[in-house]
């Protein structure tokens, strides 16, 4: 009986740290957290070749600024004695293998993970890259904990420069997953490329900045949130897609915000804010009233002063006096959407 009760508590405390878990979604991917220490950053990004740490971080930081970079590359802290990497690589928070890649020839990411994670009421994912071995017992949908080893780290890619010894660091991401169709629409819409990762092509993965996420989770504690904290990214955009059904409404139900006259009329289409980076942080239903134009999609504007600071996306482009909507924003609702 005792035992039976002690067995009930277990797992009514195993159902409640899953919901507490929420509250510090992401745990540092190795050992190294230097991040945290006073003007750590240089002895925790590695920067590229010749380069500042700065280019080692997420965003417009390659190229002179015209290059993304959509991870956070989280320098070596253990080497072996010929001074090759053997930090494990850790899982950020409680989840399910999602994909690997074991075949390093075939990405510039090397061997990679993606874990599967549920956070704050929505999915989100989390890459390791360059890793040197993934852990041999790792299958498809295995559970793994939070902070539990799923890898060492290496520097593995099918870059021709490759990675030295000196830049060895586990490329790390947080990610949202745009659309399942993927594959399909890549087919369409660049019918001579090739996709060796079927969903998990890194088009079809929107990241976020993990080390704002760490640092913002740091100082706030209990109290960080994921979605305030993508709701709470700086808009680059302001797109209408006339569209009410697409997966990421599902995917990202805590993104939608209310709107009183499209639950009483329906839903016509969704006025969506995208960060820099092409994330819809914010999206608002509107009515049929509400929508003036025919179009697909429609661009109601754009900021400039966020643009100024990260234009690498090329999301939209300046049209005589005003802004359209460039190639790739065209794309991003094309695949949202698809
Ligand atoms: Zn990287």
């Amino acid at each position: 009986m005792k035992r039976i009760l002690r067995r009930t508590l277990g797992v009514a405390l195993l159902a409640l740290s899953g919901t507490l878990s929420l509250a510090q979604p992401c745990h540092f991917p190795t050992a190294n957290h230097s991040l945290l220490q006073p003007g750590g950053e240089a002895k925790f990004v590695v920067g590229t070749v010749g380069k500042p740490w700065a280019t080692g971080c997420f965003g417009c930081v390659r190229s002179d600024g015209w290059q993304m970079h959509e991870g956070l590359d989280i320098k070596c802290v253990q080497r072996d004695s010929l001074g090759e990497p053997i930090d494990p690589v850790l899982a950020t928070a409680d989840g399910t293998v999602a994909y690997f890649c074991n075949k390093p020839a075939l990405s510039n990411y090397g061997n990679y993970v993606v874990l599967r994670h549920h956070i704050d009421g929505m999915e989100v994912y989390s890459l390791y890259a360059h890793l040197k071995k993934i852990r041999d017992d790792l299958k498809l949908g295995q559970a793994v904990r939070s902070g539990e080893a799923i890898a060492t780290m290496g520097r593995t890619s099918n870059t021709r420069e490759g990675i030295s010894r000196d830049r060895a660091h586990v490329h790390f991401e947080l990610d949202l997953f745009v659309n399942e169709g993927f594959p399909a629409w890549y087919k369409k819409a660049f019918p001579s490329q090739r996709n060796d990762h079927g969903e998990w092509n890194g088009h079809n993965l929107l990241g976020l900045d993990p080390r704002l996420v760490l640092l913002e989770q740091h100082r706030l504690g209990t109290n960080f949130n994921l979605v305030n904290f993508i709701r709470n990214q700086a808009e680059l955009c302001r797109v209408l897609v006339r569209d009410t059904h697409f997966p990421w409404l599902k995917r990202y139900a805590p993104l939608i915000e209310r709107n009183p006259l499209a639950e009483k009329e329906a839903v016509a289409g969704y006025e969506i804010s995208l960060n820099y980076n092409g994330v819809p942080c914010r999206l608002i239903p509107r009515a049929a009233s509400e929508i003036k134009n025919k179009a697909r999609f429609q661009l109601l504007s754009v900021s400039e002063a966020a643009l100024g600071k990260n234009p690498c996306r090329r999301l939209v482009i300046k049209r005589g006096d005003g802004w359209a909507l460039a190639r790739n924003g065209n794309n991003l609702l094309e695949l949202l959407t698809y």
